[in-house]
């Protein structure tokens, strides 16, 4: 149906080429068509107004269509809304009614494949070998215990927080946001030390991970009137315009409309508005035309919103809020239904990696956990520390990797798996299962007794050197058992705490 008939070799491009190519490969007719579908579909996920009127006006929905100003005929998407057609959903047959359906699902999946690449995309492995490793390690044990939220993280290498604390205080807020307490100023010492800091890094660890980062965590670049000034020297530096995220899009549009218009000069990820009520939705939808928007997303959080994103995950603020509830005597299950917190959903920390404050100059090295009461930020601090120039920042990444990295299992380390992994022995060897992976270990001499020592080891908590000695008292060989053990540590199927 796009008259885009271009086909693009994604694979052979490099990542900060792969969206751009596909963007510039529309045609100012396709992009006004699937900004218009995205702005239907906004709308009807959204706006309860808005979906009644479709329902009113089932046989003539264009007469919505002609009120909502949008040029499309609502007709070749109902399979989107409409009740008769709603069970012909990714079927042969939907192709008939709603074709207007399938283009916007082709074009969704091939944006969203460009960002899921970055995940496994060897383009942005670092090119220090102990990062690459200890990288490696925390996606396949969060792709195993991290339920949902495993398979939305991209796993980005660094983000950056050019605001200290948030004033916008979401009460779900995942990752705790703090109250607000200053920005990082676009001086000229500023401005040194960023660009600096930047090359600092891309001698450290290679300029690919820094194509994944972002500037903002705890925080909303709203807050910092200069945002776009950072992220364009980021672009000079990496070639790569990073995603922006952010819950107050109206609250400085000028910054907002510099933001959307990098986006359009340098079409690298696409970017994100959160969308925290109804007057906000219209508000936006106000502001911004479809074509404005095609490059962002806006993610639904608020209550009247049918996407399964407005389910948040119960850590940070949202965490604190059920505890309070259930200290008042309330029930954490329906406080966890009334709020729309899914326990599934249970981190949205995404970095695995170095989170850098540029305000109070510190640098954190996290990664994903599920949350708990050891980890209520849904994220564990290896180490932190504090820089005053992009050299000590850099020896201080320097010194994290060194001792939070190691090749090899440290000696002193007990050996167990981690929660999700099921053991079972095989004749000439055993199986490890998790719920994203399985690995038979059958091809050594002595693969039987090392599970079987490994097995056990759940409950004799066994170091690494102890666990060795006493496998190898056994009769196995020393060699073979250390390649087992190592893959296995490598496969991130061990526990790191
Ligand atoms: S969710 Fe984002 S905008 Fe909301 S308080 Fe947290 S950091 Fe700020």
């Amino acid at each position: 149906m796009l008259s885009n008939s271009k086909s693009i070799d994604f694979q052979n491009l490099p990542l900060e080429y792969q969206h751009k190519a596909y963007m510039d490969s529309l045609t100012n007719e396709d992009k006004r068509l699937l900004a218009n579908i995205k702005r239907f579909a906004e709308l009807l996920v959204g706006d309860p107004d808005f979906r009644i009127q479709l329902q009113i006006n089932h046989k003539n929905p264009n007469n919505v269509a002609k009120a909502y100003r949008l040029p499309l005929n609502i007709n070749h998407l109902r399979s989107f809304w409409h009740n008769g057609y709603l069970t012909d959903r990714y079927s042969k047959k939907e192709a008939e009614h709603s074709p207007l359906t399938i283009v916007w699902d082709k074009h969704l999946h091939t944006i969203r494949a460009h960002r899921d690449g970055l995940k496994y995309d060897q383009y942005v492995q670092s090119t220090n070998p102990l990062f690459r490793a200890w990288r490696a390690r925390q996606v396949g044990r969060c792709d195993d215990t991290l339920a949902a939220s495993g398979v939305g993280i991209t796993h980005p290498s660094f983000a950056f927080e050019l605001s200290e604390g948030c004033t916008v205080g979401c009460w779900f807020c995942g990752i705790g946001a703090e109250q607000f307490k200053g920005f990082f100023a676009y001086t000229e010492d500023n401005r040194h030390l960023w660009q600096s800091l930047l090359k600092q890094i891309t001698a450290l660890f290679g300029i690919n991970p820094l194509k994944t980062a972002f500037c903002y965590w705890a925080t909303d670049p709203s807050d910092n009137p200069d945002y776009d000034r950072f992220i364009l020297d980021f672009y000079k530096q990496t070639n790569f315009v990073p995603q922006t995220t952010t819950a107050r899009p109206l609250k400085n549009i000028d910054l907002t409309q510099r933001i959307l218009s990098l986006y359009d000069q340098h079409p690298c990820v696409f970017n994100r508005f959160s969308i925290t009520t109804l007057d906000q939705l219209r508000a936006v939808h106000q502001s911004f035309s479809p074509l404005e928007l095609l490059g962002t997303e806006l993610v639904m959080q608020h209550k009247q919103s049918l996407a399964s994103a407005g389910s948040k995950s119960p850590s940070g603020h949202a965490k604190e809020k059920i505890e309070r509830l259930v200290a008042r005597g309330q029930s954490q299950e329906k406080m966890h239904t009334k709020l729309n917190l899914n326990i599934d959903h249970t981190t949205i920390a995404c970095v695995s990696g170095f989170l850098i404050n540029m305000v109070n100059r510190c640098i954190k090295l996290v990664s994903p956990r599920p949350v708990s009461d050891k980890y209520p930020l849904g994220y564990r601090v290896h180490a932190e520390g504090a820089f005053s120039t992009a050299q000590s920042a850099g020896a201080l990444m320097s010194q994290m990797v060194e001792s939070h990295m190691p090749s090899a299992i440290p000696a002193t380390q007990v050996v167990r798996f981690h929660h999700k992994v099921s053991y079972q022995s095989l004749p000439n060897g055993f199986q490890l299962t998790t719920p994203t992976r399985s690995f038979d270990v059958t091809a050594y001499k002595c693969s039987a007794l090392t599970g079987e020592y490994l097995y056990k080891n759940s409950k004799n908590q066994h170091t690494y050197q102890q666990l060795l000695k006493k496998i190898v008292s056994e009769g196995a060989e020393l060699f073979q058992v250390v390649q087992i053990l190592q893959k296995l540590y490598q496969a991130g199927l061990f526990l790191d705490e």
